[in-house]
């Protein structure tokens, strides 16, 4: 603990001990202040502004040091000053007491508190957080929470200072008035109990919990305003319809049916969506043959003489699609029938809050729900760059039909897709330039981590193109040209194909939001609140349609939310948990991340500590000739809490999962420094990376002493 911090407890300390030794308590009676009221009176008589002046500091002390005796000084205030003066002195010097109080809590103890119970804490500080002042305000004016706890337990929580007092002087007022003007009539009061008489604690309560309520109830109107406009069916024959079949929606029409709720999911195209037909899962099996080609390459490495591949890019392609085949039954129509799904291949409209549109080949059908998932996904963004419309360019979602290798391709974007396909089409054989307009590829990721991946292209012939803004597309005597600027000046890529991939926009359009007037976002998903729902309550949407990031573990994740609120939300709803987000891009070398990075940390000012192990000296990386790449881990200065954690090198996307755990949990360096990891594995650099910390943080003054017992043990 800081010295300022120890300081301060030692003096509030001895000053409690003090009231408390000494017997202070003893003035701080009714009957004592009976006993000298007539003497009171009189110094009061002769110095009003002094005694007022006393009496205020005397009892801002008595507050802010959480001493008992703020109940008898507010009728002494009503007794000495009358119910005017009596009110306003009380009302000033018992906020400002409590703010004291406060204060010191959440100096003295906040951040301990905070980092102790991190997890446990988190729905209150949320709920805090957002509706601090409403609680507080409640907590004040129900009379059986005592005042200081109230300002003890409010300063360890996320609410500001200016928040505390202002709520506090109003919501202490009607208090206040009951006791000083209970002390205007001190001579009839027996003791402290009688002055809230039960009618009056019932009125205490139920004025306090009437902004809670007030606020529910314009929540509830709000909600059913909405509906105002449309006919609700008399009943429904299902609980949920859900829209779009790809990772989103198959995990929510999962958990419904699981739940045994009667669902019904609909999918336009391809059962799987992007993730198995054109994303993850063909990119995926495109990396790792690529990935056996550039293994192969280094063959000497590995002291083989040599190592031919012959290949068909055709063949290639064509095992991509078997590695589609063999996945897609896990996401077929057959197994979610099982699974008691009822799936329909159809283009849904929602066309009311409770009723959807289904467009099959048998016709059109509509469908009476009480709850609707939007799950309809992403898909490439193209920018409108001159001349792309005549040319045409590859996506993500065209890429995969391509039976001919390209000789020379230009990716555009150096995010994830553009640098998994820029490597992976390298590697086959194209020559590849990619072309990004901001500094560095892979720009969410640290710049060494970047640069890492960059050097790793350029060794493989890539010719990366960073601050180069795409101007133009044209054909010049039968050669296709993309013309950049950079730094001022123009820049000429002629190439044989040209693969966009610089990013993806959510599919909004046509199906029923513009009607539902259902807003979108300035990011153009579908926007949703904590809940993962739309202005229509019952209606929900999750995954890449509605963010905020597109990954298929997170569309999962955002579709149970959706699923579960949607189907139990009259009885409890969750807020989605954005806390522990972890992605991962598989070039080689991967990277993988999970919470807080360097740039980030500083793009935020968050205080950090940065601890690096480097995997060229782990011993499996070195036998398996991977010997390169980095842990590097951020931790909160001088604790053992993870803020984030990234990983480059081989498997960085199944390394990750150690830190990934350990955050969720709030697991600390220390303890996976304790955990047996099998030797000899990659996964040993997580705990190795744990020791460079522990070896920083190791405790030298400890330790001189340490060796000075050992060197007495050797005489
Ligand atoms: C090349 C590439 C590689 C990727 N690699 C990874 C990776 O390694 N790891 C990772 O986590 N993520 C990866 N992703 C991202 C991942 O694929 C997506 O985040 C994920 O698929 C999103 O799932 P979703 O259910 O939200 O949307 P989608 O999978 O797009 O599913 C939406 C479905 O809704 C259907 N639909 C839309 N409108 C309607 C309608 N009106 N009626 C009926 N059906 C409709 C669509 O046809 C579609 O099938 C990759 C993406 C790409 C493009």
């Amino acid at each position: 603990m800081k010295k300022n911090k120890l300081a301060l407890m030692a003096v509030i300390a001895m000053l409690v001990v003090a009231f408390f030794s000494l017997d202070l308590g003893r003035y701080f009676t009714l009957d004592f202040f009976r006993s000298q009221q007539a003497a009171i009176d009189a110094y009061v008589e002769a110095n009003p502004a002094q005694a007022g002046l006393s009496f205020f500091l005397v009892y801002i002390a008595v507050t802010g040091l959480s001493l008992p005796g703020a109940a008898i000084m507010t009728l002494a205030g009503g007794a000495i000053f009358g119910l005017l003066w009596g009110t306003v002195i009380v009302s000033f010097a018992s906020t400002m007491g409590a703010t004291l109080a406060f204060l010191a809590s959440r100096f003295l103890l906040r951040d301990w508190v905070q980092e102790k119970f991190d997890d446990k804490l988190k729905p209150f500080n949320d709920g805090i957080a957002r509706d601090g002042a409403f609680y507080l305000f409640t907590l004040r004016l129900v009379p059986v929470f005592p005042f200081f706890v109230i300002n003890l337990a409010m300063g360890l929580m996320p609410i500001r200072v200016r928040t505390f007092y202002w709520v506090s002087q109003i919501g202490m007022l009607a208090g206040t008035l009951v006791y000083v003007n209970a002390g205007t009539e001190i001579g009839r009061i027996d003791s402290l109990r009688g002055i809230l008489s039960p009618p009056l604690i019932i009125s205490f309560t139920l004025l306090g919990l009437f902004p809670l309520l007030a606020k529910w109830m314009v929540g509830t109107i709000k909600a059913r305003k909405v509906y105002a406009m449309w006919p609700k069916p008399a009943s429904f024959d299902r609980n949920l319809v859900v829209i779009g079949a790809g990772s989103a929606g198959l995990v929510a029409a999962y958990i419904a049916a699981a739940v045994k709720a009667e669902v019904t999911l609909i999918e336009k195209y391809k059962m799987g969506g992007d993730c198995l037909n054109t994303g993850c899962v063909p990119s995926k099996a495109l990396i790792r043959s690529a990935k056996l080609l550039a293994t192969m390459k280094r063959a000497s490495e590995f002291g083989l003489k040599s190592a031919k591949a012959e290949f068909d890019f055709a063949d290639v392609m064509e095992r991509v699609q078997r590695v589609v085949k063999a996945v897609a039954p896990h996401d077929s129509i057959e197994r979610y029938t099982r699974l008691g799904v009822e799936c329909i291949t159809g283009e849904a409209k929602i066309t009311s809050p409770w009723t959807v549109e289904v467009k099959t080949a048998e016709g059109t059908r509509t469908l009476a729900t009480r709850a609707i998932v939007i799950a309809a996904g992403a898909r490439p963004f193209v920018p409108a760059i001159p001349g792309i419309d005549q040319i045409g360019c590859l996506t993500s979602d065209t890429v995969w039909d391509l039976r001919e290798l390209p000789q020379r391709l230009v990716v555009l974007g150096g995010g994830p897709i553009g640098c998994e396909l820029t490597q992976c089409f390298a590697r086959l054989g194209s020559r590849v330039t990619q072309v990004e307009m901001l500094e560095r590829i892979m720009i969410r990721e640290d710049p060494e981590l970047s640069e890492m991946v960059l050097r790793q292209f350029e060794k493989e012939g890539v010719d990366v193109l960073v601050k180069h803004k795409a101007k133009q597309l044209l054909v010049e005597n039968g050669e296709k040209i993309l013309i950049c600027e950079h730094g001022g000046r123009e820049v000429r890529v002629p190439f044989d194909a040209l693969l966009c991939a610089v990013g993806r926009v959510a599919h909004t359009q046509g199906y029923g939001l513009e009607e539902l007037g259902i807003p979108v976002t300035k990011m153009r998903t579908v926007e949703v609140n904590e809940f993962m729902q739309t202005i229509y309550p019952n209606i929900y949407a999750c995954g890449d349609v509605a963010g905020p990031y597109q990954f298929t573990h997170t569309a999962a994740h955002t579709a149970w939310y959706s699923a579960v609120n949607a189907l139990f939300g009259s009885v409890k709803k969750f807020r989605a948990d954005f806390s522990v987000i972890p992605w991962a891009t598989f070039t080689d070398p991967e990277i993988a991340r999970v919470g807080l990075n360097e740039t980030e940390a500083k793009e935020k000012g968050i205080a950090y500590e940065v601890t690096t192990y480097n995997i060229g000296d782990l011993d499996r990386a070195i036998t398996d000739e991977n010997a390169h790449g980095v842990v590097k881990v951020l931790t909160v200065p001088g604790k053992d809490r993870i803020l984030g954690a990234t990983i480059a090198g081989e498997h960085a996307g199944d390394l990750i999962i150690e830190f990934i755990t350990a955050m969720r949990h709030g697991i600390g360096l220390n303890k996976i420094l304790g955990t047996i990891h099998i030797y000899p594995t990659l996964v040993e650099a997580n705990k190795y990376a744990a020791g460079v910390w522990k070896k920083a943080h190791a405790p030298e003054k400890l330790l001189r002493w340490i060796e000075k017992y050992h060197a007495w043990m050797r005489r």
